[in-house]
């Protein structure tokens, strides 16, 4: 990216616009703590423009093309985020300081696949048609129209902002929604692009919008209560979720959520070892643990706990934390020094608690270039008890708590004991275990000797406090489209 294009001003109706206020603030590497740009921060004028772009493309061209059309469409945004890959990767590298390796097999191409996946979704779903006796001894038919919600606010963390923000975007725009969205104010480059790809390829000014900004008392809040905005879809902490809910209760709005997590790994004594270490070290690790899904819980039957324990260490001290581009780089910083604090008081709060730190437990020595970026080490405690808070509380950093367990109703105990729900990862060789287990776990997606292998026709989210609904394949549909009745009677 060049210079001028780090300015990232808002896209309203196809067009780049700076803040009526003038408001603005930083965009910082967090590799090396480099201001890299700047963001412009949206108030209520441009968040209105926003939402009213958005209901003029949902009445006019977006609103009147056929399905077809319309995935016509975003086969094209898919082709052209493709054909533009390099400029997606650079951008999504500076923001988030993520290796190139991770990000060139993750972020970018699922960013792509979302807009295919849902546009063929769409093309295929079916509807209701059921045919009725009427009082008169007649017949009528009534069938199903699957009709859009109408403007989507859509609001984005910072963690994997391309893919997360399609993985709404698609589905939004495949079922004839248009969107407004606020990506997180840490990582505004990808869905900044994403303005000029739709431009690119034809998609009607209107029918995507950015606006840049905060959450409380910014764009974030401005977006959530805005009454012309008919549903919100939003991935993020549990906190903040409660507070958007709280804003869309206000016109009785509906919600999808994706949120927090403290997610177990659970590995049983006849589990392939090599591949549980392997899985629990990319579960607890990739993306220097900024994964909602990633396990910050590890319960290890006794037996081999010990062996697991000095297994992951060795993993965890082979990452090699460096710059994205550099070959060999095995973990990048956190996404911000603010960020590296919240996770820090945790490994304090760790040894406050008594943890034995295994390996880990704060900043390690980089470079004098690299100094100033929000490096942490990756870090393994044991001896807890399951009341200290770095086994209740999410951390979202590279860090995991383990310990042993003796008995299968003892494990699943432990892995419910959680106000979270979102997801497990079970390692064992027993088929009957792993159906047994996966059962009577509380959670909205449960791997079996594996973690992060994702279908997009399948149902994703979390139960208790890690979601409400589940977007994904068809399920998407549920928040994404109205069904409308349509009854005729047989003259
Ligand atoms: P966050 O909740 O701090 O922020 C997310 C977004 O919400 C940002 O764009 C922010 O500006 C906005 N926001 C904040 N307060 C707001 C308000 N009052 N009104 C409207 N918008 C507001 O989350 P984060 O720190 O960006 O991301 C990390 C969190 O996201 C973790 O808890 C993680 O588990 C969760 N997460 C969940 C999933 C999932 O699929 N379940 C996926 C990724 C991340």
């Amino acid at each position: 990216m060049t210079s001028e294009q780090r300015e990232f001003k808002h896209f309203i109706n196809g067009l780049f616009v700076g803040s009526a206020s003038g408001r603005s603030f930083d965009n910082v590497n967090p590799v090396d703590g480099t201001v890299i740009g700047r963001i412009h921060e949206a108030g209520r004028a441009e968040v209105d423009a926003a939402v009213a772009a958005a209901r003029a493309a949902l009445r006019g061209p977006w609103g009147r093309m056929t399905v077809q059309q319309r995935t016509e469409l975003l086969y094209k945004v898919a082709d052209e985020i493709t054909r533009r890959f390099d400029d997606f990767l650079a951008a999504e590298v500076a923001d988030t300081g993520k290796p190139v390796s991770l990000a060139s097999h993750i972020d970018i191409p699922r960013g792509a696949a979302n807009f295919k996946v849902f546009a063929d979704v769409i093309k295929n779903v079916p509807t209701e048609t059921f045919e009725m006796a009427t009082p008169d001894g007649g017949e009528a038919l009534n069938y199903a129209l699957r009709v859009p919600r109408g403007v989507i606010g859509v609001i984005c963390p910072w963690n994997l902002p391309l893919l997360l923000m399609t993985w709404k975007v698609g589905p939004a725009l495949a079922s004839g929604n248009t969107v407004v969205v606020k990506p997180s104010e840490e990582t505004p480059a990808t869905a900044t692009l994403l303005g000029e790809v739709m431009n690119a390829v034809g998609v009607p000014p209107g029918v995507y919008n950015v606006v840049h900004g905060l959450g409380p008392d910014s764009a974030g809040a401005f977006l959530t209560a805005h009454p012309d905005v008919d549903g919100i879809t939003f991935t993020g902490e549990t906190r903040t979720g409660e507070a958007i809910m709280a804003a869309a209760a206000k016109g009785l709005r509906p919600v999808s959520f994706e949120l927090g997590g403290k997610n177990a790994g659970l590995v049983f004594a006849d589990a392939d070892f090599d591949a549980a270490v392997d899985g629990v070290s990319r579960a607890a690790f990739a993306n220097c643990g900024q994964v909602c899904l990633g396990t910050e819980r590890v319960y290890v039957e006794r037996p081999i706990f010990d062996k697991f324990v000095a297994a992951l260490k060795a993993r965890a001290e082979n990452l090699k934390p460096g710059a994205p581009q550099e070959a060999g780089t095995g973990i990048g910083p956190l996404i911000s020094q603010e960020h590296r604090r919240k996770v820090l008081s945790y490994y304090d709060k760790a040894r406050a608690e008594g943890a034995k730190v295994v390996t880990g437990g704060g900043v390690p020595d980089m470079p004098e270039a690299l100094q100033a970026g929000s490096w942490i080490q990756p870090t393994i405690w044991t001896g807890l008890p399951e009341t200290a808070s770095v086994v209740r509380e999410e951390i979202f950093g590279p860090c995991c708590h383990i310990a042993p367990f003796d008995t299968e109703d003892e494990v699943i105990r432990l892995a419910n004991d959680t106000p979270y729900g979102l997801c497990t990862t079970l390692w064992t060789r027993d088929l009957g275990r792993a159906h047994r287990v996966a059962r009577q776990i509380e959670v909205g997606l449960c791997w079996i000797n594996s973690w992060f292998l994702r279908d997009l026709r399948t149902a994703f989210g979390g139960s208790k406090q890690s979601g409400i609904g589940r977007e994904g394949g068809v399920h998407s549909l549920e928040f994404y489209t109205e069904l409308r009745n349509v009854c005729i009677k047989y003259l």
